[in-house]
């Protein structure tokens, strides 16, 4: 256990510092800074090593959480990284991007702080790629198995992974010019740089994973072509349908999906060049949607040296503290202060965005009116509209599924009423072979649903593949059950 005392003596929870605004918004590059080794040491020796760690039960990896923070507490940081890999592929992915699950279920938090796990996991990776301890795992003995993963996000990348490492012959596909998914061209450079997706690349490279950038399977190659090449194929596309707000004035200039903005900014961060980037520089720009990719277009909207950035969001303004109906250890829905919302901007809630106005066919203002809620439905309220002026707005209300992109003409892969392709329990769509992982099974969702559901996905495949698996199953495609195997 990390120090008996340690949530007695330290009653705080104390994050990684974040660099002051002013200064960071003039680039890109992550807004942390690096936490002081000592105030780690002592935030990993608050946890109380519980006898039954809701930590565990909070992450749908199922993070060995108290055997590293024991670990960093005592300063092994090596034998801290093999028990962190051993449940995820890419912590230093979810340290940074997470929204933390595991500390909304810390005993802790009951009636103290939770302890800070994310920052201890961060941690416990960027000290194990300093020192040279993360290292290509090759398999011992390959199988004669192939196996083509489609999508290169954290889904893709952790079946991809996963299944190297057991001897399988891998080709990721990808439509994009590089690998990463959301990862690389969705979340900007100040939540994490690149070079965190590059170098998990170059060790999957040693491993044995084979790469095939710029195929849109679909168009370039088949489904079908893939599924007859391959002993087996997974789908992991993502989820990346975006919800549209099909109201009067929706067809004048500046009005564009998140995605539109956020894909060519990364891109220019890059180092590419980008024909026609939407520049917010002096514009008035209103983000539609509250989440994490309205938070990334206010950030990236700021760094661009817009002239106000105003998000609105339908619903109510949720609460600084747990709502009764979400008690511990639920994750709660808080009012959320991430780094982009400390960078400025206004947030307006309960407000209904009823249409887009214009002049000669350019967007100059919104028409916002107050949400009232009649029979559970939101509904702009009569007469209480009034005009927000805009040059550009951000339609980031979330996505409706993943693309059909051939799948159900080319392989007979149906989808479910939500959008998403459909599953049995063991990730497999209704074609025998192939399967499917993350966003395009699941909805959109987070990096660490999936990477648990990447990892859950490769066991299914290996079990298919050969009768029975080694490979661990963190998540069932349904629910949080700890196996599907
Ligand atoms: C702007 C934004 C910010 C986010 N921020 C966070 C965050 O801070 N924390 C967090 O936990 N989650 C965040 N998320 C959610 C998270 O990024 C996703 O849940 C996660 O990336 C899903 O992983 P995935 O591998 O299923 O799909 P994706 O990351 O979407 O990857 C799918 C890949 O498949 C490729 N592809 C699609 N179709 C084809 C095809 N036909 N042929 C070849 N390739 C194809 C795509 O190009 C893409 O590279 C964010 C999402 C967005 C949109
Ligand atoms: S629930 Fe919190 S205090 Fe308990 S083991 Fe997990 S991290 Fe430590």
């Amino acid at each position: 256990m990390a120090d008996p005392r340690g949530f007695l003596k330290v009653r705080q929870r104390e994050t990684q510092p974040r660099r002051p605004v002013p200064v960071r918004i003039m680039d890109w590059k992550e807004v942390y800074e690096a936490q002081d080794k000592g105030v780690l040491k002592s935030q990993a020796g608050r946890c109380m090593d519980c006898g039954v760690p809701f930590c565990h039960q909070g992450c749908p990896l199922g993070n060995l959480i108290p055997e590293w923070n024991d670990l960093t507490w005592r300063g092994k940081g090596e034998e801290a990284i093999e028990r962190l890999h051993a449940t995820n592929n890419f912590p230093e992915w979810t340290g940074r991007l997470c929204p933390a699950p595991c500390e909304a279920s810390c005993v802790l938090g009951i009636n103290q702080p939770a302890v800070t796990i994310k920052q201890v996991e961060v941690s416990i990776i960027d000290e194990a790629f300093e020192n040279g301890w993360v290292q290509p795992l090759p398999p011992t003995r390959l199988s004669g198995k192939t196996v083509a993963v489609v999508g290169s996000g954290p889904a893709g990348l952790a079946v991809a992974q996963q299944l190297t490492r057991v001897g399988h012959t891998v080709a990721v596909y990808e439509r994009d010019d590089k690998i990463g998914g959301l990862l690389r061209y969705g979340i900007p450079d100040f939540k994490m740089e690149k070079e965190q997706v590059d170098r998990r690349i170059e060790q999957m490279k040693a491993e044995g994973t084979r790469f095939r950038t710029g195929v849109n399977v679909g168009t370039d190659v088949t489904w079908e072509q893939l599924r007859r090449r391959y002993d087996a194929v997974v789908i992991a596309t993502g989820a990346t349908v975006p919800r549209d707000l099909p109201i009067p004035g929706r067809g004048l200039e500046g009005i564009h999906y998140a995605m539109d903005y956020l894909v060519p900014a990364n891109r220019v961060v890059a180092g590419e060049t980008v024909e026609n980037q939407i520049d917010a520089r002096g514009k008035h720009v209103v983000i539609l949607g509250g989440g994490d990719t309205g938070a990334d277009c206010l950030g990236t909207a700021h760094r661009h040296g817009a002239a106000s950035v105003t998000t609105l969001a339908i619903g109510k303004q949720p609460p600084l503290e747990r709502a009764a109906h979400q008690p511990w250890p639920t994750f709660p829905t808080l009012f959320e202060v991430a780094s982009a919302h400390e960078e400025g901007g206004e947030r307006t809630y309960l407000a209904s965005t009823v249409e887009f106005i214009g002049e000669d066919g350019k967007l100059t203002g919104v028409k916002v009116a107050e949400t009232e809620f009649v029979d559970g439905k939101r509904l702009p309220k009569a007469g209480t509209e009034h005009v927000i002026p805009a040059d550009l707005v951000f339609l980031s209300l979330g996505f409706t599924g993943a693309e059909p992109a051939g799948i159900t003409e080319q392989v007979h892969a149906e989808f479910d009423g939500r959008g998403n392709v459909a599953r049995d329990g063991y990730y497999m769509t209704n074609t025998e072979g192939v399967f499917v992982a993350g966003d395009a099974g699941r909805g959109q969702s987070l990096i660490v649903w999936a990477i648990a559901e990447g990892r859950a996905c490769a066991a299914a495949v290996d079990k298919h593949l050969m009768g029975s698996t080694i490979l661990p199953a963190p998540v069932a495609p349904t629910d949080r059950a700890i196996s599907v195997l």
